[in-house]
């Protein structure tokens, strides 16, 4: 297999969005927009929460693409205008259709506010195409237990497989266009491969201990996104020599292609469409919350 090579390393400094939340963002950004069918990729946290110190975003509309949820420290409670609730706990995952459109709140658990803690994980919008923009909302919903886990022969390699498939080893999780979604975690020194379908965009994101680039001067270190070229039918990821463990998600997709307008939580494909989401949205059309919707 021709390995892809490095077209760029872009970092994700800290800092504190809207809500006051504390995430590590590579894109969007001034530097890179989306990393189609990408549209975002925010780490949540790590931060420690004092107690009653947890934050979350209440009631809140989404159209056009996907909310993606893994967690690995913390707990959150999810419940939307579709009458979907859960409860995620660290090794779960959430992946909501937004689709036409749906009202939803992500708050802290219970456990979470009263008592504060360690919270972390990750949120990625995955974009639907034109065709799917308007389709039902759906939500599935993965317990950690449950992700199906590779492991290379040597166990040196884990990779929980939440989207797409490593081997012989498929994820439960369906998706409208192909999208790999890994959790890597390498020994120092260990090395995985995975094989890129031509023409997908994909890229790394570090997030514990150090990856080793070819081509660039240093390894990698949190918290960065490694996006590759196009030159290659795989991806090869290397942990750097050492004590620390590498822990990477590894996401691949086929690129819609089409043009992108976006503002706030909506992502269309003209701007016309974002003005009708949120007349949809102030009129009611995506419902509300049902009170008796529990996780
Ligand atoms: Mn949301």
């Amino acid at each position: 297999m021709q390995q892809r090579s490095i077209e760029a390393v872009v970092p994700a400094p800290q800092f504190t969005e809207g809500g006051g939340f504390i995430v590590h963002r590579p894109f969007p950004t001034v530097r890179l927009d989306q990393v189609d069918p990408f549209l975002l990729l925010d780490e949540m946290g790590p931060v420690v929460y004092g107690k009653g110190e947890a934050i979350g975003a209440p009631d809140h509309p989404h159209r056009g693409f996907e909310t993606v949820t893994y967690l690995l420290e913390g707990g959150m409670q999810h419940r939307d205008s579709a009458g979907h609730a859960g409860q995620l706990r660290p090794g779960d995952v959430q992946w909501m259709t937004a689709g036409a459109g749906v009202v939803h709140s992500e708050m802290p658990s219970d456990a979470m506010l009263r008592d504060g803690g360690a919270s972390h994980g990750f949120q990625i919008w995955v974009n639907l195409p034109r065709a799917d923009k308007m389709t039902r909302p759906r939500y599935q919903e993965i317990p950690g237990e449950r992700i199906p886990v590779w492991k290379s022969a040597d166990g040196r390699v884990t990779a929980k497989v939440i989207s797409g498939e490593v081997e012989s080893t498929h994820a439960l999780i369906q998706t409208h266009t192909p999208i790999v979604f890994l959790h890597l975690t390498l020994e120092p020194g260990a090395s995985f491969t995975q094989p890129i379908e031509a023409g997908f965009n994909a890229f790394a994101f570090v997030f514990a201990g150090a990856m080793e680039a070819p081509g660039e001067a240093r390894a990698v270190r949190p918290h960065a996104a490694v996006v590759y070229r196009h030159d290659g039918d795989s991806v090869a990821l290397q942990a750097a020599p050492g004590a620390e463990q590498l822990q990477a998600l590894l996401l691949a997709g086929r690129p819609i292609g089409e043009p992108v307008a976006r503002y706030g939580p909506f992502v269309m494909n003209a701007r016309h469409e974002l003005e009708q989401a949120f007349e949809d949205y102030q009129a009611g059309r995506m419902g509300h919350i049902p009170a008796d919707v529990t996780g």
